[in-house]
């Protein structure tokens, strides 16, 4: 089976690993320092907190907002389903946004016009957790234009795009949000196996998620309420978790890091290899974003005929192809129903749920396997049209 995603994990990437493992440290030695300080350079971010997962890091940076109950946070549809459980997590209510039919990501327009429409009701959000959906950074620069004149955070939802870009700066630049969120599960760019990170132009709410990431403990003697009475001495100053990211999983992130140029062109070739292959075939290729430069994590097709998504999906997984459809509007999840959420709330969401299937894409897919992917979905389509 040719998967939809896949890591590349190399010898050296294996070295990293044993050397922690042999080494004083299993967790909370150097290594997360310095993971956390190669994003801040990969980033152009001054602060960066590594966590257990992107969803302790979307937690955390909702925490770190003051998010809580009584407050309300927008997110993306089509998006996996702990963008906007985080938000729940607080104790928030959570709305969606509809997307833009080309990119996927939150339409600048309908967020404007949701916006317009909740001021009228007296009910703005307190924050945006703006998704790169597949890898493609949304349209920030008029998404921050709406959300910031009415005081609105926003935390970006990078798990797919890690080595991104966006009018000339690193996502994870934070230049138009909050806090960033990265995610390095193995279908990611890069991997540590488990785990996120979270970069932000802020002392103070990276100090607020590297508390929470830890108990909400301190043992830095400038920051406790009470004089400490002997060198073991520790304060826990608010109610945190453990989200911490193991220095084994940060050797294998930094490991990574030195072929993340390398992860990307091949990603970028593989698209521009499928944008070529696939034009003559009765579906959409995915739109670009004006300015942004995707890191390609996903690479979704739509079908022209909706009606043979189900058959197309079947004949390519019986040709051995893993296929996947991502995602399936988080709304529509059973929790979300139970809600109150039903289908039509966000039309054009629900239009691209019917239509996409994401077809392989990671750096360690061949020429060859990928010629299959192009040959076997033209087959398909054929034969189910
Ligand atoms: C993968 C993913 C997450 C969660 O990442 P984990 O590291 O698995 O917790 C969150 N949001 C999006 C958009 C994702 O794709």
């Amino acid at each position: 089976m040719i998967p939809y995603g896949r890591q590349d994990i190399s010898e050296a990437d294996i070295a990293a690993v044993c050397e922690v493992l042999a080494s004083d440290f299993l967790t909370q030695g150097p290594c997360v320092p310095a993971f956390e300080a190669a994003f801040c350079k990969l980033t152009g971010a001054t602060q960066a907190v590594a966590t257990n997962s992107a969803t302790s890091a979307l937690h955390l940076a909702c925490l770190a907002l003051g998010i809580g109950p009584g407050d309300l946070v927008w997110t993306s549809p089509i998006t996996f389903v702990a963008s906007a459980n985080c938000a729940r997590l607080c104790g928030a209510e959570v709305d969606f946004v509809d997307v833009d039919a080309d990119s996927f990501n939150i339409c600048p327009e309908a967020f404007e016009r949701k916006l317009c429409a909740a001021e009228r009701a007296g009910r703005l959000p307190k924050a945006l957790v703006a998704v790169h959906m597949c890898g493609q950074s949304p349209d920030l620069e008029k998404i921050s234009e709406s959300a910031r004149s009415r005081g609105i955070n926003i935390i970006e939802d990078a798990s797919h795009a890690v080595g991104a870009s966006y009018l000339d700066a690193a996502v994870g630049s934070c230049r138009f949000s909050d806090i960033a969120v990265f995610s390095f599960h193995p279908v990611k760019i890069l991997t540590t196996a488990e785990g996120g990170l979270a970069t932000t132009n802020s002392p103070e709410l990276a100090q607020r998620m590297a508390d929470l990431r830890s108990h909400g403990i301190t043992r830095d003697p400038s920051r406790m309420r009470f004089e400490p009475d002997g060198p073991w001495y520790y304060e826990q100053l608010a109610l945190g978790l453990n989200y911490r990211m193991t220095d084994l999983q940060a050797a294998l992130g930094l490991s990574q890091l030195d072929r993340l140029a390398e992860f990307l062109n091949r990603r970028r070739e593989l698209a521009a290899r499928y944008e070529d292959g696939l034009s003559e075939l009765p579906i959409w290729l995915p739109g670009r974003v004006h300015g942004a430069d995707s890191a390609w994590h996903l690479y979704v097709v739509r079908l022209q005929d909706a009606s043979c998504r189900a058959a197309v999906f079947t004949e390519l997984r019986a040709a051995g192809i893993g296929v996947n459809v991502h995602y399936i509007p988080v709304y529509l999840q059973p929790y979300y129903r139970d809600l109150g959420f039903r289908e039509g709330h966000c039309p054009v969401a629900e239009d691209y749920y019917a239509r996409a299937i994401s077809i392989p894409m990671f750096a360690a897919l061949t020429e060859t396997e990928q010629d299959y992917v192009m040959d076997a979905l033209g087959q398909a389509l054929r034969k189910t049209i």
